[in-house]
Protein backbone atom coordinates (compact mmCIF):
# COMPACT_ATOMS: atom_id res chain seq x y z
CA UNK A 1 0.00 0.00 0.00
CA UNK A 2 2.84 2.50 1.52
CA UNK A 3 4.61 1.46 -2.09
CA UNK A 4 1.58 2.30 -4.23
CA UNK A 5 1.09 5.71 -2.67
CA UNK A 6 4.59 6.65 -2.96
CA UNK A 7 4.72 5.25 -7.00
CA UNK A 8 1.59 7.69 -7.39
CA UNK A 9 3.43 10.39 -5.53
CA UNK A 10 6.61 9.70 -7.97
CA UNK A 11 4.31 9.68 -11.29
CA UNK A 12 2.29 13.19 -9.92
CA UNK A 13 6.17 14.75 -9.64
CA UNK A 14 7.10 13.58 -13.05
CA UNK A 15 3.91 14.75 -14.35
CA UNK A 16 4.12 18.66 -12.82
CA UNK A 17 7.76 19.04 -13.78
CA UNK A 18 7.16 17.57 -17.37
CA UNK A 19 4.20 20.04 -17.66
CA UNK A 20 6.61 23.09 -16.30
CA UNK A 21 8.79 22.27 -18.98
CA UNK A 22 5.78 22.38 -21.95
CA UNK A 23 5.21 25.89 -20.24
CA UNK A 24 8.49 27.79 -19.98
CA UNK A 25 7.60 31.17 -17.96
CA UNK A 26 7.39 34.24 -20.21
CA UNK A 27 9.12 36.94 -18.27
CA UNK A 28 9.86 38.63 -21.18
CA UNK A 29 6.53 39.53 -21.76
CA UNK A 30 3.93 41.80 -19.79
CA UNK A 31 0.58 43.41 -20.74
CA UNK A 32 0.55 45.88 -23.30
CA UNK A 33 0.93 49.69 -21.88
CA UNK A 34 -2.28 50.50 -22.50
CA UNK A 35 -5.88 51.41 -21.23
CA UNK A 36 -9.00 52.62 -22.20
CA UNK A 37 -11.33 54.62 -20.37
CA UNK A 38 -14.48 56.65 -21.47
CA UNK A 39 -15.26 60.09 -20.57
CA UNK A 40 -18.50 61.19 -21.28
CA UNK A 41 -18.54 60.88 -25.42
CA UNK A 42 -14.33 61.42 -25.26
CA UNK A 43 -12.33 58.16 -25.53
CA UNK A 44 -9.10 58.53 -23.64
CA UNK A 45 -6.32 55.92 -23.60
CA UNK A 46 -3.19 56.15 -21.50
CA UNK A 47 0.14 54.99 -22.65
CA UNK A 48 2.81 53.73 -20.90
CA UNK A 49 6.42 54.79 -22.22
CA UNK A 50 8.24 53.20 -19.32
CA UNK A 51 9.25 53.74 -15.93
CA UNK A 52 12.03 55.11 -13.74
CA UNK A 53 13.29 55.11 -10.04
CA UNK A 54 13.12 57.96 -8.16
CA UNK A 55 15.73 58.45 -4.81
CA UNK A 56 13.59 59.37 -1.95
CA UNK A 57 16.43 61.75 -1.18
CA UNK A 58 15.00 63.90 -4.25
CA UNK A 59 11.43 64.83 -1.67
CA UNK A 60 11.98 68.40 0.34
CA UNK A 61 9.62 69.17 3.26
CA UNK A 62 9.52 66.14 5.88
CA UNK A 63 12.29 64.47 7.60
CA UNK A 64 14.23 61.55 5.68
CA UNK A 65 12.62 59.32 9.10
CA UNK A 66 9.19 60.21 8.09
CA UNK A 67 9.39 59.39 5.10
CA UNK A 68 11.29 55.91 5.63
CA UNK A 69 8.09 55.24 7.60
CA UNK A 70 6.07 56.46 5.13
CA UNK A 71 7.45 54.54 2.47
CA UNK A 72 7.87 51.15 4.45
CA UNK A 73 3.85 51.67 5.03
CA UNK A 74 3.31 51.30 1.72
CA UNK A 75 5.76 48.30 0.76
CA UNK A 76 7.87 50.76 -1.07
CA UNK A 77 11.81 50.51 -1.17
CA UNK A 78 13.13 52.78 0.93
CA UNK A 79 15.96 53.76 -1.60
CA UNK A 80 13.47 53.43 -4.81
CA UNK A 81 10.13 54.80 -5.57
CA UNK A 82 9.18 53.68 -8.75
CA UNK A 83 7.78 56.22 -11.38
CA UNK A 84 5.90 55.71 -14.24
CA UNK A 85 6.23 57.97 -17.46
CA UNK A 86 2.63 58.51 -18.96
CA UNK A 87 1.47 60.03 -21.84
CA UNK A 88 -2.26 59.71 -23.04
CA UNK A 89 -4.27 59.94 -26.31
CA UNK A 90 -7.76 61.77 -26.44
CA UNK A 91 -10.58 61.18 -29.31
CA UNK A 92 -12.72 63.61 -29.11
CA UNK A 93 -14.34 62.64 -32.65
CA UNK A 94 -13.24 65.20 -34.18
CA UNK A 95 -9.50 65.50 -32.73
CA UNK A 96 -6.70 62.83 -32.06
CA UNK A 97 -4.99 64.38 -29.08
CA UNK A 98 -2.30 63.37 -26.99
CA UNK A 99 -1.34 64.95 -23.64
CA UNK A 100 2.95 65.06 -23.27
CA UNK A 101 4.65 62.20 -25.23
CA UNK A 102 7.40 60.01 -22.63
CA UNK A 103 11.15 59.66 -22.13
CA UNK A 104 11.62 57.92 -25.75
CA UNK A 105 15.57 57.44 -26.86
CA UNK A 106 16.28 59.92 -23.38
CA UNK A 107 16.03 57.20 -21.20
CA UNK A 108 16.24 54.20 -23.57
CA UNK A 109 17.13 51.68 -20.65
CA UNK A 110 13.56 51.44 -19.18
CA UNK A 111 11.54 53.92 -21.64
CA UNK A 112 10.68 54.58 -25.31
CA UNK A 113 7.99 52.27 -25.49
CA UNK A 114 5.29 55.02 -26.11
CA UNK A 115 4.94 54.60 -30.26
CA UNK A 116 4.46 50.35 -29.46
CA UNK A 117 1.92 50.52 -26.85
CA UNK A 118 0.25 53.35 -28.95
CA UNK A 119 0.47 50.75 -32.18
CA UNK A 120 -1.48 47.86 -29.99
CA UNK A 121 -3.80 50.17 -28.60
CA UNK A 122 -5.10 50.79 -32.14
CA UNK A 123 -3.32 53.65 -32.86
CA UNK A 124 -0.67 54.89 -35.62
CA UNK A 125 1.48 58.26 -34.12
CA UNK A 126 -0.13 59.55 -37.98
CA UNK A 127 -3.15 59.92 -36.61
CA UNK A 128 -2.39 62.57 -33.74
CA UNK A 129 -3.31 66.03 -35.31
CA UNK A 130 -2.76 67.50 -31.62
CA UNK A 131 -0.14 67.14 -29.03
CA UNK A 132 -0.30 69.06 -25.79
CA UNK A 133 2.64 69.69 -23.49
CA UNK A 134 2.29 69.90 -19.65
CA UNK A 135 5.71 71.33 -19.69
CA UNK A 136 8.85 71.08 -21.61
CA UNK A 137 11.27 68.67 -19.04
CA UNK A 138 12.98 65.62 -20.98
CA UNK A 139 10.39 63.30 -19.92
CA UNK A 140 7.40 64.67 -21.24
CA UNK A 141 9.05 65.94 -24.63
CA UNK A 142 11.67 63.29 -25.69
CA UNK A 143 9.18 60.88 -27.32
CA UNK A 144 8.25 63.51 -29.91
CA UNK A 145 11.21 63.27 -32.01
CA UNK A 146 13.84 60.19 -32.42
CA UNK A 147 17.08 60.44 -31.25
CA UNK A 148 18.11 62.59 -34.74
CA UNK A 149 15.19 64.97 -33.95
CA UNK A 150 12.97 63.68 -36.97
CA UNK A 151 9.44 64.38 -35.57
CA UNK A 152 7.66 60.79 -35.10
CA UNK A 153 3.62 62.77 -35.07
CA UNK A 154 4.53 63.86 -38.96
CA UNK A 155 0.38 65.55 -38.74
CA UNK A 156 0.93 67.11 -35.20
CA UNK A 157 0.47 70.19 -34.36
CA UNK A 158 2.70 70.64 -30.70
CA UNK A 159 1.00 73.07 -28.59
CA UNK A 160 3.53 74.75 -25.65
CA UNK A 161 2.07 76.91 -23.33
CA UNK A 162 3.71 80.58 -23.22
CA UNK A 163 5.69 80.04 -20.11
CA UNK A 164 7.28 77.46 -20.89
CA UNK A 165 8.20 78.67 -24.56
CA UNK A 166 9.67 81.82 -23.12
CA UNK A 167 12.05 79.97 -21.10
CA UNK A 168 13.11 76.58 -22.25
CA UNK A 169 13.17 77.93 -25.48
CA UNK A 170 14.74 81.38 -24.75
CA UNK A 171 18.70 81.12 -25.62
CA UNK A 172 19.00 83.87 -23.07
CA UNK A 173 17.62 81.73 -20.57
CA UNK A 174 19.39 78.49 -21.22
CA UNK A 175 23.28 81.19 -21.30
CA UNK A 176 22.24 81.96 -17.63
CA UNK A 177 20.70 78.72 -16.37
CA UNK A 178 23.51 76.85 -14.02
CA UNK A 179 25.81 74.65 -16.26
CA UNK A 180 24.40 71.14 -15.44
CA UNK A 181 21.26 72.46 -16.33
CA UNK A 182 21.93 73.69 -19.21
CA UNK A 183 20.93 70.26 -20.95
CA UNK A 184 17.67 70.00 -20.47
CA UNK A 185 17.36 73.39 -22.54
CA UNK A 186 19.01 71.83 -25.98
CA UNK A 187 17.14 68.22 -25.37
CA UNK A 188 13.36 70.32 -25.30
CA UNK A 189 14.63 72.54 -28.69
CA UNK A 190 15.93 69.23 -30.30
CA UNK A 191 12.57 67.40 -29.48
CA UNK A 192 10.76 70.38 -30.99
CA UNK A 193 13.27 71.74 -33.63
CA UNK A 194 11.59 69.27 -36.34
CA UNK A 195 8.14 70.97 -35.75
CA UNK A 196 9.43 74.15 -35.70
CA UNK A 197 10.75 74.00 -38.96
CA UNK A 198 7.66 72.90 -40.66
CA UNK A 199 5.60 74.90 -38.44
CA UNK A 200 3.87 72.92 -36.45
CA UNK A 201 4.74 74.53 -33.39
CA UNK A 202 2.37 76.87 -31.54
CA UNK A 203 2.37 78.73 -28.49
CA UNK A 204 -0.86 79.44 -26.64
CA UNK A 205 -1.12 81.45 -23.07
CA UNK A 206 -3.33 80.07 -21.04
CA UNK A 207 -6.71 80.04 -20.27
CA UNK A 208 -6.83 80.43 -24.15
CA UNK A 209 -8.16 76.80 -25.97
CA UNK A 210 -6.42 75.93 -28.69
CA UNK A 211 -9.17 73.40 -29.71
CA UNK A 212 -12.54 74.03 -28.86
CA UNK A 213 -12.82 70.81 -26.41
CA UNK A 214 -10.06 71.48 -24.15
CA UNK A 215 -9.85 74.18 -21.32
CA UNK A 216 -5.87 75.11 -20.11
CA UNK A 217 -4.68 76.64 -16.93
CA UNK A 218 -1.43 77.36 -15.77
CA UNK A 219 -0.32 75.30 -12.70
CA UNK A 220 3.27 76.90 -12.69
CA UNK A 221 5.85 75.84 -9.75
CA UNK A 222 7.34 72.59 -11.29
CA UNK A 223 8.62 74.77 -14.29
CA UNK A 224 8.14 78.13 -14.88
CA UNK A 225 4.73 77.47 -17.49
CA UNK A 226 3.63 74.30 -16.23
CA UNK A 227 -0.13 73.86 -17.05
CA UNK A 228 -2.85 71.24 -16.79
CA UNK A 229 -5.35 70.62 -19.51
CA UNK A 230 -9.21 69.55 -19.16
CA UNK A 231 -11.50 67.71 -21.05
CA UNK A 232 -15.11 67.75 -20.52
CA UNK A 233 -17.85 65.85 -22.31
CA UNK A 234 -21.74 65.03 -21.16
CA UNK A 235 -21.02 66.35 -17.77
CA UNK A 236 -17.91 63.78 -17.53
CA UNK A 237 -14.58 65.72 -16.87
CA UNK A 238 -10.75 64.36 -16.75
CA UNK A 239 -8.21 67.25 -15.91
CA UNK A 240 -4.20 66.12 -16.68
CA UNK A 241 -2.06 67.39 -14.85
CA UNK A 242 1.09 66.75 -16.02
CA UNK A 243 3.99 66.62 -12.97
CA UNK A 244 2.08 68.00 -10.15
CA UNK A 245 2.43 64.98 -8.07
CA UNK A 246 5.69 62.15 -8.36
CA UNK A 247 6.10 60.25 -4.99
CA UNK A 248 1.99 59.09 -3.72
CA UNK A 249 2.89 57.34 -1.05
CA UNK A 250 4.38 60.90 0.42
CA UNK A 251 2.54 63.93 -1.42
CA UNK A 252 -0.82 62.55 -1.25
CA UNK A 253 -0.78 62.48 2.80
CA UNK A 254 1.86 65.24 2.62
CA UNK A 255 1.07 67.79 -0.11
CA UNK A 256 3.30 70.15 1.14
CA UNK A 257 6.01 68.10 0.47
CA UNK A 258 8.36 68.92 -2.77
CA UNK A 259 10.63 67.75 -4.91
CA UNK A 260 14.06 68.48 -6.32
CA UNK A 261 12.86 68.81 -9.52
CA UNK A 262 10.59 71.51 -8.73
CA UNK A 263 11.89 74.67 -9.90
CA UNK A 264 9.84 76.80 -7.34
CA UNK A 265 8.73 74.69 -4.83
CA UNK A 266 6.45 77.19 -3.04
CA UNK A 267 4.33 77.90 -5.91
CA UNK A 268 4.73 73.96 -6.77
CA UNK A 269 3.04 72.86 -3.55
CA UNK A 270 0.58 76.20 -4.15
CA UNK A 271 -0.80 74.61 -7.63
CA UNK A 272 -0.93 71.23 -6.38
CA UNK A 273 -2.89 72.24 -3.67
CA UNK A 274 -5.31 74.06 -5.90
CA UNK A 275 -5.80 71.63 -8.50
CA UNK A 276 -6.22 68.99 -6.02
CA UNK A 277 -9.00 70.88 -4.49
CA UNK A 278 -11.18 71.45 -7.44
CA UNK A 279 -10.52 67.67 -8.51
CA UNK A 280 -11.90 67.10 -5.45
CA UNK A 281 -14.55 69.42 -5.59
CA UNK A 282 -15.54 68.93 -9.21
CA UNK A 283 -15.16 65.00 -8.95
CA UNK A 284 -13.05 65.03 -12.45
CA UNK A 285 -11.03 62.14 -13.41
CA UNK A 286 -7.18 62.74 -12.87
CA UNK A 287 -4.50 61.80 -15.22
CA UNK A 288 -1.31 62.16 -14.06
CA UNK A 289 2.22 61.59 -15.66
CA UNK A 290 3.92 59.43 -12.61
CA UNK A 291 1.67 58.00 -11.19
CA UNK A 292 1.32 53.87 -11.05
CA UNK A 293 -0.11 53.30 -14.66
CA UNK A 294 -3.08 53.84 -16.12
CA UNK A 295 -2.17 56.79 -13.72
CA UNK A 296 -5.71 57.94 -13.82
CA UNK A 297 -8.34 57.66 -11.04
CA UNK A 298 -9.97 60.11 -8.88
CA UNK A 299 -9.06 61.98 -5.75
CA UNK A 300 -10.93 62.52 -2.75
CA UNK A 301 -9.61 64.26 0.54
CA UNK A 302 -9.20 62.87 4.08
CA UNK A 303 -8.54 64.12 7.29
CA UNK A 304 -4.81 65.06 6.20
CA UNK A 305 -4.25 65.15 2.60
CA UNK A 306 -5.88 63.54 -0.24
CA UNK A 307 -6.69 59.81 -1.00
CA UNK A 308 -6.13 58.18 -4.78
CA UNK A 309 -8.85 55.72 -5.64
CA UNK A 310 -7.47 54.50 -9.13
CA UNK A 311 -9.44 53.44 -12.11
CA UNK A 312 -10.23 49.94 -11.98
CA UNK A 313 -9.40 47.30 -15.16
CA UNK A 314 -12.50 46.37 -17.08
CA UNK A 315 -14.30 47.61 -20.13
CA UNK A 316 -14.19 50.66 -21.79
CA UNK A 317 -17.73 51.32 -20.77
CA UNK A 318 -19.27 48.86 -17.97
CA UNK A 319 -22.85 47.41 -18.36
CA UNK A 320 -25.32 48.81 -15.82
CA UNK A 321 -27.83 46.50 -16.84
CA UNK A 322 -26.20 43.55 -15.07
CA UNK A 323 -27.90 41.53 -11.95
CA UNK A 324 -26.53 43.32 -8.92
CA UNK A 325 -25.49 40.55 -6.35
CA UNK A 326 -27.10 40.64 -2.89
ZN1 LIG B 1 7.95 64.54 -15.42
Amino acid sequence: MKKDTTAIALSSLLLISSAWADAPAQIAQQVPGYYRLAVGQYEVTSLFDGYNDLSPSLLKGLSANKIRELLAENKINAERMPTSFNAFLINTGKHLVMIDSGAGHCVPQTAGKLLSNMEASGYHPEQVDTIFLTHLHLDHVCGLSDVAGKALFPNATVYVPQGEAEYWLDPAKEASAPENAKAYFAIAQKALSSYKASGHLKTFVPPASPIPEVQTAYAIGHTPGSTVYRFWSEGKAITFIGDLIHAPAIQFPHPDVSIRFDADAKNAILSRTREFNALVKDGDWMAAAHLPFPGVGHLTANHQGYSWNPAIYGPYRRATDVPLLK
